[in-house]
């Protein structure tokens, strides 16, 4: 019986272990933390041999495949021991996809993937599509394809889930943007990065479908230095597209095979200039699945978006407050800023990943009248925006910073905490951040 060691203990890596034990491998799964004990009971359930706590050396590298978390880095001493012993290493999508004869539909980008694919998700499930839904979300796509049976999945990929995916293939591939991110797991080297993100196109051929944003430099520039054989189907809000999707009078249009789909953009649930690319991106899947433009139609304007990402919390006495917690970098800063009518108090800060806020200046010296700080330190914030913006003002609890917002904005203002950083130096995670913001608003 071939030997399978899965590397860390989290939602992929139960998953895998589950879906390995199903197709008879004899399985070891390693944890060098603690496992929640919820996955615990799942391996026990399924008579899965583990550890956790540490990594027994000897009960790993005799494996005769290794399928590696993708929060696991490479640079860690037990990945570099596997890899030293000629081991292959795949991740858990990859393993997943030798099993699943599933369509796949893939989505990857810096930013906006969760919103994408859960909309393209809703899309699908509303045209009476039996679909799964996988991937960075919700429950691990192994898991699923070892339990359900689904004709369609769609899969949220991050650069490190696509880092360890080598035959898999996806079907329909959609590449949202690339805007520099998590470089410290890519020597610091944006072309590695690129070709990460780029490995969604990996396998495909004629009969596939590439959908990708023509308006992004870094994506088209690296598409002019390759060969791809599956069908592009760019999108853009600059120039007309003949194949793909793109804006004409107000009207998202996209187009496939000469078949025709048009809405007013003013009829989009999800509103500002990134989610109308997120909307053509789901749009130009629609058509190459063939669903019907009422259904494509009423999707687009009807889909709730998710949670922590440019949502509306409340207004209070005239005053907008909004919840962009998921955003952790500049550029999804940016789209914020830029959705967003009339005068702003910005709630920004957190743990710095090396932001370079030249990018956002224009727009927060003109909409920005204030800005609250919510972080342990930051310096950098004040000192970047220090003769751009009138007020700065230092806060270190979500309360204070809502209450501090509160009392700067006048009616027909809006508070946006959209922080631009990572949450982990006053909170759990973003979505601990976003729900005490949103508390703290339902409190005032
Ligand atoms: P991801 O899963 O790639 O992190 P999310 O859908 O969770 O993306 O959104 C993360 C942040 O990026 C949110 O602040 C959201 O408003 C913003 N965002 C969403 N779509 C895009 C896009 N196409 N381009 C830039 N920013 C986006």
């Amino acid at each position: 019986m071939k030997k399978i060691v899965v590397l860390g203990g989290g939602e992929s890596g139960i998953g895998s272990a589950v879906l390995a034990k199903t197709k008879n491998f004899d399985v070891f799964l390693s944890d060098k933390g603690k496992i929640k004990d919820e996955y615990k009971k799942i391996l026990e359930q399924y008579k899965i041999d583990f550890e956790e706590n540490s990594h027994t050396e000897d009960k790993i590298l005799n494996a005769y495949e290794v399928i590696k978390s993708p929060g696991i880095p490479d640079k860690a001493p037990v990945v570099a021991k596997v890899k030293e012993k000629g081991i292959n290493i795949i991740s858990e999508i990859e393993f997943a996809g030798r099993y699943c004869s599933a369509k796949k539909i893939c989505i990857t980008g810096s930013n906006g993937k969760t919103t994408t694919t859960t909309l393209i998700y809703f899309l699908l499930k509303n045209a009476g599509i039996n679909v799964g839904l996988a991937g960075n979300i919700g429950k691990s796509f192994a898991f699923q394809v070892a339990t359900e049976n689904y004709d369609y999945y769609v899969l949220e990929l991050s650069s490190f889930q696509l880092d360890g995916m080598y035959e898999f293939k996806a079907d329909i591939a959609v590449l949202l943007n690339i805007t520099p991110d998590h470089l410290d797991r890519y020597d610091n080297k944006l072309e590695n990065y690129v070709r990460s993100k780029f490995r969604i196109t990996q396998n495909m051929n004629d009969d596939d479908c590439f959908i990708f944003c023509a308006d992004d430099e870094i994506t088209m520039s690296h598409i002019e230095k390759i060969v791809l054989k599956a069908k592009m189907l760019p999108f853009s809000q600059k120039t007309t597209i003949k194949q793909g999707a793109y804006i004409d009078n107000n009207s998202l249009l996209a187009n496939f095979d000469n078949n025709i789909f048009s809405m007013s953009v003013d009829d989009l649930s999800l509103k500002g200039r990134h989610n109308i690319y997120n909307s053509m991106a789901a749009a130009i899947a629609g058509k190459v699945l063939d669903i019907k433009n009422e259904i494509i139609r009423e999707s687009l304007s009807t889909f709730k978006g998710v949670e922590h990402r440019l949502e509306f919390v409340l207004s209070v006495n005239g005053i907008k407050f909004i919840n962009d917690s998921k955003a952790t970098n500049v550029n999804s800063v940016w789209y914020a800023l830029d959705s967003i009518n009339g005068k702003i108090i910005w709630i920004v800060g957190g743990t710095d990943k090396g932001n370079d806020y030249s990018e956002i200046m224009d727009l927060v010296k003109e909409k920005v009248k204030a800005i609250v700080c919510l972080g342990v330190d930051n310096t950098k914030i004040v000192s970047f925006f220090r003769y751009i913006v009138p007020v700065i003002t230092e806060t270190h609890s979500a309360n204070d910073a809502v209450e501090k917002s509160y009392e700067l904005a006048y009616s027909g203002d809006t508070v946006l905490l959209s922080p631009a950083c990572a949450s982990f130096d006053l909170f759990d995670n973003y979505e601990d951040r976003g729900n005490q913001f949103k508390n703290a608003v339902r409190n005032l």
